[in-house]
């Protein structure tokens, strides 16, 4: 292992305690655990989709609570995702650029290193500071906020154990199930999450050293950002994917291939095509036995930590679903309609642990749609236009159709593109990596889809975003005046070679 600077116990337990005594304290004094009134909503769940189902439940005044059995707020996303993901994805940017980057744009820097144990107390106060917003959130707008595991006794009566000890039951007129996925473990049972050596993605974000070799069992979304993360930080990475490509589901083709050379660019390695059987302990080391997707040929890996990010599963163990009717499908995922219904009146059910991606905004439109069904009898949630974004660097982001899609759709489409290596802001940042890529029907010049892969595409993904939210063609987007010098004049330029057919400055 290489280790860095002396490494102290992580903060995050010592934060978690403070959050939990004073969300504790809250809880007692206003008496929380005996409820005479029935609420007219109670969320499970206190992630993404729970947290923001309760605040829109009772902004538009229905009496609410919220049930997590966590100790904080903000479910997978701010506790062991999106958040401290990107607080490590940010950080160990800064550090590789000041090793690599800075010196070629006139800044002289030495006695660089590495303070993983602050890196990943930053992680931590980003957490906290986030959890403990919510909190607040929940004050502000009188959602009572129940610390404990919730069961169904019936379609409108839950069993709650509570976190500080006792249960309590809680009546609700509508109940809404947001509580959200877990990590998949490897088919099979042959290799043992414990977080240490071969750990999940929650264990990739604590890591008290850099590992020297690491191995990342899934090429999507969360085995590469956190792939980078150790790269930049000095690790060997190799990545394995069963599949062909890289980025996962909905990830353009042309794309994933300009991806994946960035990031071979950065160091990562990559065995595609290829499938983990085992990995196995020995002497401090990880041995990973793998064979061609097909069959075939075997070869034996070598890492100090092992990631298993192969996918996420719906949870909902415990709820006791099966005792009220709840339909189930076979991946685990609660059956739901249109309005989120599911087979049982007044249940609705949100987030990952239902059909979809599974995205914090996603989730978010579902809370918001699901409290506006229960209380006006209409919510709204475009699925054509969610976003995905890899915080990678470059950044990697897309909304709508892939152009494999349009193609096995038999579509007529036609493209624009436009690479940042013609955008005098991209220039001017000495960072041109990536491009634009327009997706467009040939006879009407609707948007179907974009495609970006360069600086900032997670930022610029929103305009896309918007503009087909509004059945925005390209002419619309080629016309509408973008401030120079942008990176979106790129995006504007793909968008003229998609209308027009040739860029300006390309
Ligand atoms: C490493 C990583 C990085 C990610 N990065 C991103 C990103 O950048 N952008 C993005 O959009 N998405 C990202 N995601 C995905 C995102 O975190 C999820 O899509 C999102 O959290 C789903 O929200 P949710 O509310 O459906 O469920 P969750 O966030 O999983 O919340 C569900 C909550 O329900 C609670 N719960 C479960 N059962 C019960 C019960 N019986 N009683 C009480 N409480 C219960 C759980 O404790 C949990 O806190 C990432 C995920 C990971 C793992």
């Amino acid at each position: 292992m290489l280790t860095v600077a002396h490494v102290s116990k992580s903060s995050a337990p010592r934060l978690a305690r403070r959050a939990a005594a004073s969300v504790g304290r809250w809880q007692s004094s206003r008496g929380l655990a005996t409820p005479s009134e029935p609420y007219d909503a109670i969320i499970i769940g206190g992630g993404p989709g729970g947290y923001v189902a309760a605040i829109k439940a009772a902004q538009l005044g229905l009496k609410t609570a919220c049930v997590e059995k966590r100790g904080t707020l903000g479910g997978t996303c701010l506790n062991v995702g999106c958040i401290p993901s990107k607080a490590m994805l940010n950080n160990s940017h800064i550090y590789h650029q000041t090793l690599h980057d800075v010196k070629k744009r006139g800044i002289d820097v030495s006695g660089v290193s590495l303070n993983l144990p602050q890196m990943l107390k930053a992680k931590d106060e980003a957490v906290f500071n986030l959890t403990r917003g919510i909190e607040i959130l929940f004050k502000q707008n009188k959602v009572d906020y129940y610390k404990g595991t919730a069961s169904f006794v019936s379609n409108t009566r839950l069993a709650v154990q509570l976190n500080e000890g006792g249960e309590t039951e809680l009546e609700g007129k509508n109940i809404v199930i947001a509580t959200g996925s877990e990590v998949t473990p490897f088919p099979g049972g042959g290799i043992e999450i414990d977080e240490k050596q071969i750990v999940s993605s929650t264990g990739a974000l604590d890591l008290q050293e850099v590992p020297k070799k690491m191995v990342v069992i899934g090429g999507g979304i969360i085995g590469l950002e956190m792939g980078s993360v150790w790269t930049r930080l000095g690790a060997e990475v190799t990545v394995v994917e069963f599949l062909g490509g890289i980025g996962g589901a909905g990830i353009d083709e042309e794309i994933a291939k300009q991806f994946q050379k960035s990031l071979t660019k950065q160091g990562l390695k990559f065995k595609l095509n290829t499938k983990v059987l085992s990995a196995d302990k020995q002497d401090g080391k990880v041995f990973i036995k793998t064979e061609a997707a097909k069959g075939g040929k075997e070869e034996t890996l070598e890492a100090d930590v092992v990631l298993v990010a192969i996918g996420r599963r719906p949870v909902t163990t415990g709820l006791n679903l099966e005792k009220i009717g709840v339909e189930v499908d076979n991946k685990g995922r609660i059956v739901i309609d249109d309005q989120f219904n599911t087979s049982v009146k007044n249940i609705r059910c949100i987030g990952d642990v239902t059909f979809g991606p599974m995205l914090a905004h996603k989730a978010e439109e579902e809370g918001i749609a699901a409290a506006e069904y229960i209380q006006t009898g209409h919510g709204h949630v475009n699925y054509n236009t969610i976003p995905s974004v890899v915080y990678t660097h470059p950044e990697v982001a897309w909304v709508g159709k892939t152009e494999q899609e349009l193609k096995a759709a038999g579509v007529q489409y036609k493209t624009g593109k436009f690479p940042f290596l013609a955008n005098s802001r991209a220039k001017t940042n000495l960072d041109t990596e990536g491009q634009v890529k327009f997706l467009a029907e040939k006879e009407t010049d609707k948007i179907l889809g974009v495609h970006i892969i360069g600086p900032n595409a997670g930022e610029m993904i929103g305009e896309a975003v918007l503009a087909m939210e509004y059945g925005a063609s390209t002419e619309d987007i080629a016309r509408t005046t973008h401030a120079h010098p942008t990176l979106s004049e790129a995006f504007r330029e793909a968008a003229l070679a998609a209308y027009a057919g040739k860029a300006i400055h390309f």
